[in-house]
């Protein structure tokens, strides 16, 4: 596999402070071959060998404004099983109903433009509902839980311009209900 030229941008950087626009169809040449570049960065950022020859931290989502682009797109990779990935593009998300119960990534999130250590834990729903368009333009809508369920709403925060970071809460949690994933 080849490495994509994408550079994906610091905390530090403004861009990442900024709001995200709607998408409009169809896409162009440069944010179909974008998606695909974000695809593939995370998944080899999955594949042991590759992240050890190219030194990538693991990944498992991308927002486009992290390559620097104000438009309403991620990308998701879940590995499935050993080298097998499920890819998600997602452009212009919106969530249509979310669970009562909420979970927190128990080790804490992480984030590719989140190079420090952090305590504290985000709260978020265990499971939503969204509806969105592929890289096509096709309307669908998608249910998710657990572990996509967070990287969704991670993803979506990005799109507003917040980062998990924002959203810490630290021991004695201000929410009692919510289980560690
Ligand atoms: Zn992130």
């Amino acid at each position: 596999m080849q490495l994509p030229k994408i550079t994906i941008l610091d905390e530090k950087e403004k861009i990442l402070r900024q709001k995200s626009k709607e998408v409009t169809f169809p896409l162009t040449k440069e944010e179909k071959q974008d998606i695909k570049d974000m695809i593939t960065y995370l998944t080899m950022s999955q594949i042991p060998e590759e992240s050890e020859k190219y030194n990538l931290r693991a990944g498992m989502g991308l927002a486009y404004v992290q390559i620097g682009k104000l438009k309403r797109i991620f990308v998701i990779v879940e590995e499935l099983e050993d080298k097998t990935f499920k890819n998600y593009v997602v452009i212009n998300p919106q969530i249509i109903s979310k669970s009562e119960e909420m979970i927190y990534v128990g080790e804490g999130e992480g984030c590719l433009s989140v190079n420090r250590a952090v305590e504290g834990i985000v709260p978020r729903h265990a499971r939503i509902r969204v509806k969105a368009y592929d890289e096509n333009g096709q309307e669908y809508t998608i249910r998710v839980r657990e572990d996509i369920a967070v990287a969704f709403q991670h993803e979506i925060d990005h799109l507003d311009g917040i980062l998990f970071v924002d959203k810490l809460e630290t021991k004695p949690y201000k929410i009692q209900d919510f289980r560690e994933i």
